[in-house]
């Protein structure tokens, strides 16, 4: 599960670019990203919970997804740890019934907060039941991110699916596994939020290296992954995630995700026409490095 591209050349200007997007996005943007909804709690269980159900319903537009992860956190009050620990599926499952977001149904809901109290009460946390199945000598994450997936996917589905459901049905397009290829969107987000540290990252699992996450490959990261050179790839995937996350490496071996939520920022606030439009691209902040700039 290694990548690599020998093609991308490390450039200053590039350099410069990136870390000029990081300052520029690091404070006043947390609005437009769902981890906001996860620093609403104040104690470290509650975030957790809060951010991996965050992360699982991240899909389409930010005010659709804040509304969806509201609706399931306002059925967890106060708390979303103590509701988990308590979570008995006949009796509380019912308050997701109706539930309908994108890819889920209710049931799909029903059944990761179950999975999620099956880890607290296993492990203790979500965290402790990652780190069962963590490597801290792999290159990347990938296949400590497969091993937790595996082991959520052997706990219980019972009462509210019979069997797991097949990959990309429902919660299985949150639970994605990287060893059959896919790029794992919303599982390397949930990771960045809980391994990063800074103005935006959660940090509350500093047991994970910086170094190991993949980048969280949504279509602003492909978009100007590709514009910025980044990635030669054309199918998206785990692959093309490997290798951005190894480019990034390049300008900071030791956290070279720290440039996901920068350049999702300047996705979604570049007005970027397609074909490019020469007034637009002379006032946009990566116009040095963008090769599809006119
Ligand atoms: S430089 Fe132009 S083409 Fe490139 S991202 Fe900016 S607006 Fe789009």
């Amino acid at each position: 599960m290694n990548s690599i591209n020998t093609n991308i050349e490390k450039s200053d200007t590039l350099h410069d670019t990136l870390d000029g997007l990081y300052r520029r996005y690091q404070n006043g943007y947390l609005s437009m990203d769902p981890l906001e909804l996860a620093r609403q709690y104040e104690d470290s269980k509650d975030q957790e919970i809060a951010a991996f159900i965050s992360a699982g319903l991240a899909i389409g537009r930010y005010d659709l997804i804040r509304r969806a992860v509201q609706m399931v956190l306002d059925c967890m009050k106060p708390s979303p740890y103590r509701f988990v620990q308590m979570f008995d599926p006949s009796r509380d499952g019912a308050a997701f019934r109706d539930f309908r977001y994108r890819f889920y149904q209710g049931r799909d809901i029903q059944l990761l907060i179950w999975w999620i109290a099956q880890m607290i009460r296993r492990a203790g946390s979500i965290k402790q039941f990652f780190l069962n199945g963590y490597s801290a000598s792999d290159s990347n994450i990938g296949f400590s991110l497969s091993r937790f997936v595996r082991s959520i996917l052997d706990l219980t589905t019972a009462p509210f699916y019979s069997e797991i459901p097949p990959r990309g049905v429902g919660i299985r397009h949150f639970l994605a596994d990287p060893l059959d290829g896919s790029g794992c969107k919303r599982l390397n987000l949930f990771l960045r939020w809980m391994v990063r540290k800074d103005a935006l990252d959660l940090g509350l699992w500093p047991e994970v290296s910086t170094s190991q996450l993949v980048i969280p490959l949504d279509t602003h990261i492909i978009r100007f992954g590709r514009y910025l050179g980044l990635t030669g790839r054309v199918s998206p995937g785990w692959n093309m995630a490997l290798e951005i996350t190894e480019t990034l490496r390049r300008f900071d071996a030791s956290d070279p995700v720290k440039y996901d939520f920068a350049i999702c920022t300047l996705g979604k606030l570049t007005d970027c026409s397609n074909p490019p439009d020469r007034i637009k691209c002379r006032t946009c902040p990566i116009f040095r490095c963008c090769r599809n700039a006119v």
